[in-house]
């Protein structure tokens, strides 16, 4: 039997599942289409006679898979020869070292960082371990409820010298719900380095507009265990040899990401993710606008009762994945992510810094879910308010 959420409810006490709206910050909700996908190529990958966790990654099954997720991203997204499409481990955590190690590297020069929440701050923290990484622009006093302002020509809240070896940013912070809306600016000449992990794909991108931009999987893009890297050609030239081995990009771009066993069950669902997002979501242009819709519906409950919802963002740089928000009355907290509960829609709460709800809207969460968490949000006002 189909239920609401496109999952399937079986007969019989072992298997009887039903999907929730899965709110979470990641690892996140996948479409349940690809799923299921999954589940009937689990066993027998077709033509294989084992599951793909089963085989070697130079066979020639992966090897396309692989190549065949690497070049589908390449359209979907629009990236050119002169950039490099990576898939790595060690999470996005292990960029914040790598990208310093790499770009900074034995330039001589220092990377600037915009520090717009926790995980623009972590990545400056272990950049101060590779190279000399200097803050441009910190939002902490304000527990990171903005990020700064700048147009295409400059900047009024921060500065980058023109000899800087990066401009560094997180486009969309995930604990606090902060998204840039469009790239901060930077000189001509210095590349911009973004952590995109909670916004790839959402949105169409020009990457040419990037040095490199990187993504962990485990919100839009796949289960985690998979770090896609997009970086500019010529910037592999800044990789210092002295580097660890798997610390140096230019390792696995002349590896084609087999410099060590890749992660193969990710990169595989994350392929079909790409063609889900292109195939059945109509593109990035498209996902966009479906993620602004969604966006939208939380954020117009959010401003039509602020006596009683409180977003924890400023309006202009409200993040269309992850809505942050508390309550006038932090009473309710509790209350409010019980009854929930009860409509099917979980792993809504906060993360502690920042507190009361966080709803991650991430490209596989439908509408559907959307509109329900909306309506329940008036309703706990009508209760409550
Ligand atoms: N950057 C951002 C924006 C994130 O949301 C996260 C994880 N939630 C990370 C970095 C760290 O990713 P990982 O856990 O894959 O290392």
């Amino acid at each position: 039997m189909s239920t609401a959420n496109g999952s399937t409810t079986t007969d019989g006490a072992q298997s009887a599942q039903k999907r929730l709206y899965n709110f979470s910050a990641g690892p996140a909700t996948l479409p349940t289409s690809v799923l299921h996908e999954v589940q009937d190529e689990l066993l027998c990958y077709p033509g294989v006679g084992a599951s793909i966790m089963e085989i070697s990654h130079r066979s020639p099954t992966f090897v396309e898979i692989l190549e065949t997720a690497q070049s589908d991203l390449r359209s979907l997204i629009g990236i050119g020869d002169d950039y490099e499409v990576l898939f790595l481990q060690g999470g996005s955590a292990l960029q914040f070292s790598m990208v310093p190690a790499n770009l900074i590297g034995d330039t001589g020069r220092a990377g600037h960082y915009l520090v717009t929440g926790s995980w623009s701050k972590k990545a400056i923290t272990e950049a101060k371990k590779e190279g000399e990484a200097v803050t441009a622009y910190d939002a902490s006093a304000s527990n990171f409820d903005h990020v700064p302002q700048f147009d295409e020509s400059s900047a009024s809240d921060y500065d980058v010298p023109n000899d800087s070896a990066m401009l560094y940013y997180c486009s969309n912070e995930t604990i606090q719900g902060v998204q840039f809306q469009s790239e901060p600016w930077c000189p001509d000449g210095v590349p911009r380095a973004c952590d995109a992990s909670s916004d790839f794909l959402s949105r169409p991108i020009d990457i040419t507009r990037y040095g490199l931009l990187y993504a962990c999987a485990q919100k839009n893009a796949g289960p985690a265990g998979v770090t896609v890297v997009i970086m500019r050609r010529d910037l592999l030239e800044r990789s210092p040899a002295r580097l660890a081995g798997y610390m140096n990009y230019a390792n696995h771009a002349g590896a084609q990401s087999m410099w060590n066993t890749p992660p193969t069950f990710a990169i595989y669902v994350m392929g079909k993710i790409i063609r889900w997002v292109r195939d059945q979501c109509g593109g990035l242009e498209s996902m966009a606008e479906t993620n602004r819709r969604k966006a939208a519906m939380i954020y117009d409950v959010i401003d039509a009762n602020p006596e009683f919802y409180q977003g924890h963002a400023k309006p202009d740089c409200r993040s269309m994945m992850n809505a942050t928000f508390k309550f006038a009355n932090e009473d309710l907290l509790s209350e409010f992510i019980q009854q929930a509960a009860e409509h099917d829609l979980t792993a809504l709460k906060g993360h502690r810094s920042v507190g009361g709800i966080r709803a991650s809207l991430y490209n596989a969460m439908p509408v559907e879910g959307v509109e329900i968490l909306a309506s329940f949000m008036k309703d706990f006002v009508a209760q409550h308010g």
